[in-house]
């Protein structure tokens, strides 16, 4: 939370997460608002409860990203720049974070090279 836009994004998202809630289809399900709570109102309040309750959610990718601008790391065979003999083959690969979660892309990133090295090698 060291950049504020991060907040603000979040505070917008609780804002946003609220309006949804209230739509009328979700009338007969909605219950009380547990969390951050209807007290909870003003940004600073929405920005304190953000700060307590979030986490980063463990899908780090992108410190070797794949390409060919100057902040690669690696080709699109997954060698890396300027080294011989040398490939990175796992989630830092990605240029970018996946709109889902990380495993099934770093499977599939996994299995790709692997075909790729087989074919070559035969
Ligand atoms: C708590 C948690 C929950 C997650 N839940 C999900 C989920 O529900 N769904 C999903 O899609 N993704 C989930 N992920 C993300 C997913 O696990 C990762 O994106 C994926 O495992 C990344 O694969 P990787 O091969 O890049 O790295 P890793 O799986 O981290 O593999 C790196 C390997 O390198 C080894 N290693 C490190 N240093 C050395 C060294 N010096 N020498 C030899 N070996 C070394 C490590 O021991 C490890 O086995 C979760 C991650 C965490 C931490």
């Amino acid at each position: 939370m060291s950049h504020e836009a991060d907040l603000q994004t979040l505070i917008a998202s609780v804002r946003l997460c609220r309006q949804i809630l209230q739509a009328k289809a979700l009338d007969r399900f909605r219950g009380e608002e547990m969390l951050p709570g209807i007290q909870v109102k003003q940004d600073r309040e929405i920005a304190a409860y953000v700060r307590k309750i979030a986490e980063a959610l463990y899908h780090p990718v992108g410190t070797c990203k794949m390409g060919n601008d100057p902040m690669a790391v690696v080709n699109s065979q997954l060698q890396v720049h300027g080294i011989r003999g040398l490939r990175v083959v796992d989630a830092s690969i990605m240029p970018k974070i996946t709109s889902g979660n990380t495993n099934a892309p770093t499977i599939a990133i996994a299995e790709k090279i692997a075909s790729l090295l087989v074919s070559k090698s035969s």
